[in-house]
This record gives structure tokens, C-alpha cells and sequence, in this order.
């Protein structure tokens, strides 16, 4: 049984109810967690509150720097540990598992050397006047994390909320929080004070629409859905809070005829069969130039084929969805495109050891989708990816923009020019030139436009999103 973890302390639900956490590798339920209600929001704001008045506001940003340093080292100690919970909470393959736990650390390492670097200005005004900018911290900050990537969505933003001066109310998402009550833990260790990262686990309807309605949360980071997205929007606009919203994406990877194939065609794959294709930057529509798109799908058609899907732990290619619904989705995406006569080019193999009540979905690779139809339209969070031809570069842009998502997109082309011009024409948040990622830096702001969203995540950027800027005009004598 785990509980919430407020003020540095285990609290079970004043609710008394619990929510069963489901392994997706077998189905099977492993674990029990607190189904938070608003009075334990209620409770966690105030030691949030409490702490952000009396120490954390009145603590030196080198001294927070150090704590996130200790955090950072701290996770990097128990990454066996935080992996394994990750990998079974969410059906991870390892070297996945493995990998998020080290951009955890990171993302505490990057803003834990930020903190004492974020500064205002001073500017040059009349005569008499000295005119500065303060960049103050909101004070209590909300975040509502998705499953997808709990531990890398904690870090990147509770790292950058608590840099900058914020202490924290979390609500992780119901079927994926172990590793973040780990981490919670962990900063406890570290040093943090009571109060500064305060962790409420539970449903979306309950805890988390508690959390963005409560009177005293000065800020709200979301990821996830745009529907949820939208009622997070409507909450802190009642109450006139700023919001970052983070809400995926249908981001095409475009390939031209002058492209590196040898180099794009892993990266095509591993943008839409990483985390089982749960992932907001996803890459599922595959733009190719005519003269190059017969070969280029059979390329990857024989990839495809070529991909195992299974239990988290056999480390394979492509561990299981979610959860059941999430499957489903995947399953009706997936019938529409059949009614729609779109063709199938391959599809990976789900291994023999794979338990039947397991959640799994074999990568999919569908080519001449139409580019109004729902799969080049709407997020299908599966490895399901969308291949259609294009002819020349104003085709490109235009199907490459056609959609209401703007968050990544990814340009091969050798051609210097196209890259600059191609660079300039997508309307997104992200645009990676033969590359697909960057590697998921944590120094690299990260964020969408339109349904994809608003604000940024990671980097310095973040920063500013996690403060308010105070000018200060004084004049003299
Ligand atoms: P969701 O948006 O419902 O869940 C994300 C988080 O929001 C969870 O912590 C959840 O508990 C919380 N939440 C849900 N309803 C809420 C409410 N009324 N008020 C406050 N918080 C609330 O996402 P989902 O239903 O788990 O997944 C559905 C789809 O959302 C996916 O298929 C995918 O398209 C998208 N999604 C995107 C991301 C992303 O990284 N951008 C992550 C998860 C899901």
C-alpha cells in the first residue's frame, strides 16, 4: 500500500479509498495507491503554503541549487531502483526505463546549476530613475503529470518550478506514480524542507480537478490530453492563474529525396515505436517525397516486420499500452483505417511469452492515408504510423501544417537551404533537421502551438514560465 507523500510525510486519504495499479505487461494488479480527493489537495496546498512563506521563499537559489544537486545524485543511486518501477508501472522496456531515470537526474542536474543563474535586468530610463526587473517565483505551484513518462514530466517540471523559488503540489496520473513517490521520498533525504514537493495520487476528476480549481495554487503545468487540457485552462482562467499546457501532437517527419535514408530510417522507426508510440512528440505521420516513397516504405516495411513487442522486462522493442482503453483506442484507430481501405505495409510481431492479459499492439505501418482522415488528423498514442507521398516542398509544408497540432516536426533533407527554409515554414514547437529529438536534451526548450499548447518546458526557458517579473522603478532623491 503507498500513500501520499505530503510534508515530507506518508498520509493515507482522508477518502479512505484506494485505486488498484495495474501491471500492463500481464494486466494483473500489484500495488495499491491513495485515490485522493480535495481535502488532501486542500491539506498538501497548505504545506505547500506553509513552506513556501517560512523557508523556501527566504532560501538562497544556490542553496536550492544544492539541494537539486544532492536529488540529482540521489536518483542516479537508486536508478536501479527507479527503473524497475517505472518499467513495471508502466510497461517500460529496460533500456526505456533506464533511460528516463537518467534524464530524471538530468533534468534536477541542469536546474540545480540554473538556479543561482536566473536574473532580471537593470534599464536605462530617465534621468533620476534607476529601473530593474525582478523574476520572482509564482509561489505554490500545481502540476498534473500523465503516465506516459512520469518520472521525466516530474523532473522537468517540478525541477524548474522549485529552481525557481515555487514549492510544489503534484498529482501524478493514476496509473503510473510509484517512481514519482520514490523521488518525493528522495528529496526528502536530500534535504528538501517539508512541504516543498507535496504528492497527492489519484483520479484526474477528483484529486486533479481539485488541485486546478484550489484558491491558493498560484500557477498550473499540465500534460496531457487537450480535452483535460482545456477544463485545466477553464479552471485557472476563473481564477486568473497562469497556465502551461503541454498536449501532444500529430508531428510529421518529412522525408525529401535527398535525404540520408541509412540515417533516417532507425530514427522514422524509433519516433513512433518509443514507449509503445505513448508519447507527446511522437512522430506519426510520415511525409515522402514521391520519387523516393515506394523504396522508402519498403525499407521500413521490412523494419517493421522485424520488430518484437512483449513484456517490459524481456527488454524487447516495444513493451505493452497502458492500460486496456488505451488498447482500445489503438484497436478503433486501427478498424477505421481498414473500413477507409487504407493500406497496412507491416506490422512487428507481439513475442509467444506475451500473457494474453497483457496490453500489447504490434507497431503498425499504414501508407496512402488520406490526409483529412482521422489517423493524419487526431492522436492515436499508439505505434501506429501514418505514411502519405507529397510532391515538392510547398506540398510538404502544407500537408506538414495541415492539422490542428503543432508541437515537433522532423525535416531530412541534405539541401542547407531547404533545412533554413523548411525550418522557418513549420508552425510547431520544435523543428529537428535530420534528427528527430535532439537526444531529448533537457537544455532544450520544449512546447506547441494551437491544440499542442502553450508555454515551454525544459531548459532555461522553463524558468521564466515558473516566475513573474516584477519591474522596479525608483526614483531619486
Ligand atoms: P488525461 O489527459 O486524462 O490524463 C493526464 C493527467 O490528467 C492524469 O494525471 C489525469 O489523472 C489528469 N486528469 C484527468 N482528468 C482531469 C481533470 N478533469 N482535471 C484535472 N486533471 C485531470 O489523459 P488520458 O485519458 O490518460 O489519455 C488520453 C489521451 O491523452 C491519450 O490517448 C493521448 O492522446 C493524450 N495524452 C497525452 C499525453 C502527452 O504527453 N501530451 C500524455 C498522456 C495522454
Amino acid at each position: 500500500m503507498l500513500y501520499h507523500y505530503i510534508a515530507n510525510a506518508s498520509v493515507p486519504s482522508t477518502s479512505g479509498r484506494t485505486i488498484a495499479v495495474i501491471d500492463p505487461s500481464d494486466g494483473q494488479p500489484f500495488e495499491d495507491i491513495q485515490r485522493g480527493n480535495a481535502e488532501d489537495i486542500a491539506t498538501a496546498v497548505s504545506a505547500a503554503r506553509q513552506c513556501y512563506e517560512t523557508v523556501w521563499r527566504k532560501t538562497p537559489a544556490v542553496e536550492r541549487g544544492r539541494l537539486l544537486a544532492r536529488l540529482s545524485a540521489l536518483v542516479l543511486e537508486h536508478g536501479m531502483e527507479l527503473s524497475a518501477l517505472e518499467q513495471r508501472d508502466c510497461g517500460k522496456p529496460t533500456k526505456q526505463a533506464q533511460a528516463d531515470t537518467l534524464a530524471l537526474a538530468r533534468y534536477f542536474e541542469f536546474y540545480a546549476g540554473a538556479c543561482d543563474k536566473l536574473h532580471g535586468d537593470t534599464i536605462p530610463y530617465q534621468d533620476g530613475y534607476s529601473v530593474l526587473t525582478w523574476r520572482e517565483p509564482h509561489g505554490v505551484t500545481g502540476h498534473v503529470v500523465p503516465w506516459n513518462y512520469p518520472m521525466q514530466i516530474f523532473g522537468r517540471c517540478v525541477g524548474a518550478a522549485l529552481a525557481a523559488g515555487n514549492t510544489c503540489v503534484v498529482k501524478p496520473a493514476e496509473d503510473a506514480c510509484l517512481s514519482v513517490l520514490r523521488v518525493a521520498q528522495l528529496a526528502a533525504e536530500a534535504g528538501f524542507p517539508p512541504g516543498c514537493i507535496n504528492i497527492v495520487t489519484g483520479y484526474g476528476h477528483e484529486a486533479g480537478d481539485a488541485l486546478a480549481r484550489h484558491p491558493d495554487v498560484n500557477h498550473l503545468s499540465f500534460t496531457g490530453s487537450p480535452h483535460v487540457g482545456t477544463l485545466i485552462q477553464q479552471a485557472a482562467a476563473e481564477r486568473h492563474v497562469p497556465v502551461t499546457l503541454e498536449l501532444g501532437g500529430k508531428s510529421p517527419q518529412i522525408v525529401f529525396e535527398d535525404a540520408d535514408l541509412d540515417a533516417a530510417i532507425p530514427t522514422l522507426i524509433n519516433a513512433i515505436v518509443q514507449n509503445a508510440g505513448q508519447t507527446c512528440s511522437a512522430g506519426s505521420r510520415l511525409l515522402v517525397q514521391r520519387s523516393i516513397y515506394e523504396p522508402l516504405l519498403e525499407r521500413l516495411g521490412e523494419a517493421f516486420a522485424a520488430l518484437r513487442v512483449g513484456p517490459a522486462a524481456m527488454d524487447l522493442d516495444v513493451g505493452p499500452l497502458i492500460r486496456q482503453s488505451q488498447q482500445q483506442r489503438v484497436w478503433d484507430f486501427l478498424s477505421d483505417a481498414q473500413v477507409a481501405g487504407i493500406p497496412v505495409v507491416a506490422q512487428g510481431q507481439i513475442v509467444e511469452e506475451a500473457p494474453e492479459s497483457g496490453f500489447y499492439q504490434a507497431p503498425t505501418l499504414l501508407r496512402d492515408v488520406p490526409p483529412d482522415h482521422r489517423l493524419a488528423q487526431e492522436e492515436v498514442f499508439g505505434p501506429v504510423l501514418a505514411a502519405m507521398p507529397f510532391d515538392d516542398e510547398a506540398d510538404a509544408i502544407r500537408l506538414a501544417n495541415g492539422t490542428d497540432f503543432g508541437l515537433v516536426a522532423g525535416v531530412w533533407t541534405r539541401d542547407g537551404a531547404r533545412q533554413f527554409r523548411m525550418a522557418r515554414a513549420l508552425r510547431c514547437g520544435q523543428v529537428f533537421v535530420n534528427n528527430y529529438g535532439a537526444g531529448g536534451g533537457v537544455e532544450l526548450p520544449f512546447g506547441g502551438v494551437k491544440s499542442s499548447g502553450h508555454g515551454r518546458e525544459k531548459g532555461f526557458e522553463a524558468l521564466y514560465g515558473f516566475t513573474v517579473l516584477k519591474t522596479v522603478a525608483i526614483r531619486h532623491g
